[in-house]
């Protein structure tokens, strides 16, 4: 066993160790949150040694990146998230990469993913795609996801898309130093979540939020799915978000 294999084993053990506390604290069952390691910036390889160790859930946040980590990973039995910023032109290929684009922000980039699926292959099988709306929660915050005036807008047009799933939202606030101060952020999507649910009348299972360093915080306010990269694989060569 490699020395990078038994790292990525530990720190999942210690991610486990993390979750689990959040939940009991929190009244909920760990088995109700999904890990998604983020492997953007490491080789395919150290996404092998996690998947060993047992992560079911890899999330990217470039395309091209991916495309070129794929072909030796596709034996492999995991989820595949995007979950950065998608810029239009490369929907299409995301669409085909991609179970699930965690990052829609736009009806327009809906469109593009829902059409990509329309195509010839769909006679012998149709194919569908998970996304969640990426929301931006304060508007001097960050540069990506739809504001919450036009969230349900957004969300009811994305719901007439046939072949999109349309599970629930996501957020990226920005990083703060005290994981504590990010409390009301993740309180204010579950909120948004709850209103939108009520107002689609449909379950919105799917609540993504939570990094490395507040995933607990997270977890207590409701999260089902945390987006793991720095204390599962290590920290990054390149400070890329
Ligand atoms: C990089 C990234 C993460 C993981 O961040 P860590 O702090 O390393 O855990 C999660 N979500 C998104 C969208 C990212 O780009």
């Amino acid at each position: 066993m490699s020395v990078e294999t038994k790292t990525i084993r530990e720190n999942l053990e210690r991610i486990r160790e993390r979750v689990e506390r959040a939940a009991r604290r929190a009244g909920r069952r760990a088995e109700e949150i999904t890990l998604v390691g983020v492997s953007k910036t490491f080789p395919a390889d150290c996404i092998r040694e996690a998947f060993e160790a047992g992560v079911r859930h890899f999330g990217e946040n470039r395309v091209q990146e991916w495309e070129g980590k794929r072909p030796s990973l596709t034996n492999l039995e995991a989820t595949w998230h995007l979950v950065g910023h998608l810029q239009s032109n490369k929907a299409a290929r995301a669409a085909h990469l991609f179970h699930t684009v965690d990052s829609v922000d736009s009806f327009a980039l809906a469109q593009r993913l829902d059409r990509a699926l329309a195509g010839p292959e769909e006679a012998t099988e149709p194919q569908r795609l998970r996304i969640l709306i990426e929301v931006r929660l304060a508007e001097e915050e960050t540069k990506s996801g739809v504001s919450q005036a036009d969230l349900s807008g957004l969300a009811e047009a994305v719901l007439a898309l046939s072949h999109l799933d349309f599970c629930g939202l996501m957020c990226i606030p920005p990083l703060l130093e005290n994981a504590e101060l990010m409390r009301p952020r993740f309180e204010k999507l579950r909120d948004a979540r709850d209103t939108l649910a009520r107002r689609l009348g449909r379950a919105l299972p799917v609540l993504s939020m939570g990094m490395s360093h507040d995933f607990e915080v997270a977890i207590e306010e409701g999260a089902t799915e945390i987006r793991v990269g720095t204390a599962l694989f290590g920290s990054r060569a390149t400070n890329r978000i």
